[in-house]
């Protein structure tokens, strides 16, 4: 918090105090999560150096403690939330056909999914203005986060989830003791009563596009790619896209480090969503305002047909220069696939469709096979292991027998 100017609306450029309470412009109203929170780069630069970072004997997002809007002094969830690997998988790189592919796993986070950089930040803030209960509506990955760090502290919870919410999801929300409501209708549904029953009861929010705090956690995955690629920054990122809060979080990170002069440029960011639910991409290729979509896809995540951050997500692509697609479910799937095969790394639907995007991206010569290029795995496969199956296929079912696994070898050509 040290370093923390205020808040900035993105839209009218308002300035206002980094103070309880206070989460979107006055001016502007508070639809679509417009404040970032600004901070004294000259100071970072001065007080901070990235060597202090690199000998830095915290391996979670609070080794970037001078770029977040925390007190020094609030007392942290044990949970270890971030730092997750960045692998440079060979043969996914081989099959791919390029020659710097990183895979930056985020299902590697306490609950299995990036969104927990987001709920750590939510429960310290929370925390420092004294809320005893923090609510959220989500496509899932955000309330198990969310129901985990409370849990962590000690906080209660009260989860809203769209009747779809994979079980995988639902039973870590019930595990972490979370006061769970499976809301009978789609994620905006589920939005639009969360925030009824947050102004009826005063629970602290941690909808992220709400929360400007939140972003700023979600950066931490950006801080981290530039430190694990030794502050060399790649030509892109990419990631699937829901909210938008992410691919926010991703452009807000790596501003951060440019603006600090950390890093000497930026990478292009490439925002990734399925057909079936793709109002974001649509806004983006045909530069108009985004329409409400359908919520029509197995990548639940991502599954936003009301994106809650379209202007934050849309400006960090653009300024970025960066670009949208749009994948089939099939592809999601066959990514899941791929990618598992050729890497070891298990994602979610939602958690790979950058990777089926990146596919696509190289197809049509956006992105080179030479570019060096991060993609973020976003949540883990294990949170939705009926579309893990589907991805897969059945096992090989044999009596048990020598005889007969020797002859079903055979019949498949394995020797
Ligand atoms: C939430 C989520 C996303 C998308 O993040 P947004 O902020 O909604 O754009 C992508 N993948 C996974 C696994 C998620 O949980
Ligand atoms: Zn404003």
């Amino acid at each position: 918090m040290e370093n923390v100017l205020g808040l900035r609306c993105i839209h009218c450029g308002k300035e206002l105090p980094a103070k309880t309470g206070i989460f979107t412009c006055p001016t502007c109203g508070s639809k679509d999560g417009i404040l970032d929170v600004e901070y004294d780069y000259k100071r970072i630069n001065r007080l901070n150096t990235r060597k202090q970072v690199e000998n830095s004997k915290d391996f979670s997002i609070f080794r970037y403690h001078a770029f977040l809007p925390i007190q020094p002094d609030t007392p942290r969830p044990h949970l270890r939330v971030g730092w997750s690997p960045l692998y440079k998988p060979v043969g996914l790189e081989k099959s791919m056909g390029m020659s710097s592919l990183y895979i930056k796993d985020d299902g590697q986070n306490p609950t299995s999914s990036l969104k927990d950089r987001a709920s750590v930040i939510a429960v310290i803030k929370a925390i420092e203005e004294k809320a005893t209960t923090i609510a959220c509506s989500s496509t899932g990955n955000a309330a198990s986060s969310l129901a985990g760090n409370a849990a962590s502290v000690g906080i209660r919870t009260f989860i809203f989830v769209p009747s779809r919410a994979p079980q995988g999801k639902i039973a870590q929300l019930l595990i972490f003791g979370a006061n769970v409501i499976s809301v009978q209708g789609s994620y905006e549904d589920a939005f639009h009563l969360s925030a009824q029953a947050i102004e009826r009861w005063g629970w602290y929010n941690r909808n992220a596009a709400v929360n400007p705090y939140l972003v700023e956690g979600k950066k931490t995955v950006a801080l981290e790619i530039a430190e694990q690629l030794q502050w060399e920054v790649p030509d892109w990122v990419v990631l699937s896209v829901g909210d938008g809060c992410t691919i926010a979080g991703v452009g807000k990170g790596f501003q951060d480090l440019y603006r600090a002069g950390w890093i000497d440029r930026l990478p292009k960011l490439a925002g990734v969503q399925s057909e079936g639910c793709c109002p974001l991409v649509e806004a983006f290729l045909k530069d108009q305002p985004w329409v409400p979509s359908e919520e029509n896809t197995i990548a639940d995540s991502i599954a936003v047909g009301v994106p809650r951050n379209p202007e934050k997500a849309l400006r960090a692509v653009r300024e970025s220069n960066g670009t949208m697609i749009a994948v089939s479910d099939e592809e999601i799937l066959a990514a899941m696939g791929f990618l598992g095969k050729t890497s070891g790394i298990f994602g979610e639907p939602a958690g790979v469709t950058g990777i089926a995007g990146l596919k696509h991206l190289l197809a049509q010569g956006t992105i080179k096979p030479s570019d060096k290029v991060v993609a973020i795995v976003t949540g883990n496969g294990l949170k939705d292991v009926k579309n893990a199956i589907a991805a897969a296929g059945k096992p090989m079912r044999v009596e048990p027998s020598l005889t007969v696994l020797i002859e079903e070898l055979k019949k498949r050509g394995i020797e």
